[in-house]
């Protein structure tokens, strides 16, 4: 579903990405992981049409995206939720999600749609209130529901997990497990535990290329990765 080729960035003399090949399988959760620096970031922003690779290709059903603007790549059917929220303070929880479905499915179905996501992501005792004026785990699963209203098939998800509450990320947890087979899930995240119960695949960035990648149990007991983790390097990986 989606695919990298050779995907290379440079930063004046700093290699970022130094020639990734990924491929994503649908209906997956797959997540990406690694110590600080290890080109992550980047690599969501190459994939979300934030910055043009300096090299390489990617791919997304088989069409070439590269170099695509995210609006471009979010027309194609592909959510991104950044690791900020992208809301407007000053609109209500239901204008929200009534206009992230809009945008896809307009006037007719955003209702329902909006109406469907507030139940199912329990917002309706905020509704009405002010996106602003909410909690920080409440504003990103408003921001989730704003994303899953355009029904993408891919969600691309920077960091959902960053600076919430054990409870926010247990129901975010849930939610994604809930939808997968919906949509699939790219997700980069630093979470260990939340990582564990949301993964199906997990592949890891290291000095800007692809350590290992597999199966989320082999990858988390796998000594090399443990090692990276812990800054030793991958001298005897
Ligand atoms: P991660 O998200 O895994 O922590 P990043 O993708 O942010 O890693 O960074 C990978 C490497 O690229 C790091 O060495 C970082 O310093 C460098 N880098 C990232 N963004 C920029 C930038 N805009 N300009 C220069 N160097 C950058
Ligand atoms: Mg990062």
């Amino acid at each position: 579903m989606l695919h990298t080729e050779n995907l290379v960035v440079r930063f004046g003399g700093v290699f970022a990405l130094g020639g990734v090949d990924f491929t994503m399988n649908e209906g997956e959760v797959h997540c990406l992981i690694g110590p600080n620096g290890a080109g992550k970031s980047t690599f969501f922003k190459v994939v979300t049409g934030q910055i043009a690779p300096t090299q390489g290709r990617v791919s997304l059903s088989g069409h070439d995206i590269t170099g695509q603007s995210s609006a471009q790549i979010v027309r194609r059917g592909i959510g991104i939720k950044m690791q900020t929220p992208q809301l407007y303070d000053d609109m209500t929880v239901e204008e929200t999600i009534w206009l992230g479905a809009y945008r896809r499915k307009g006037k007719a179905g955003a209702r329902q749609r909006s109406a469907e996501l507030i139940d199912e992501l329990r917002l309706g005792p905020v509704a009405r209130s002010e996106v602003g004026k909410l909690a920080h785990g409440l504003r990103q699963r408003v921001e989730i529901a704003s994303v899953l209203a355009g029904d993408p098939a891919l969600i691309l998800l920077d960091e959902p997990a960053a600076g919430m509450s054990d409870a926010d990320v247990a129901f975010m947890s849930e939610l994604i497990l809930r939808l997968r087979g919906r949509h699939s899930f790219l997700v980069v995240e630093h979470d260990m535990r939340f990582i564990r119960s949301i993964s199906d695949r997990i592949t890891v960035f290291h000095n800007g290329t692809i350590f290992l990648e597999g199966r989320c149990d082999e990858v988390l007991s796998d000594q090399g990765v443990k090692d990276i983790y812990l800054g030793k390097g991958t001298h005897h990986a």
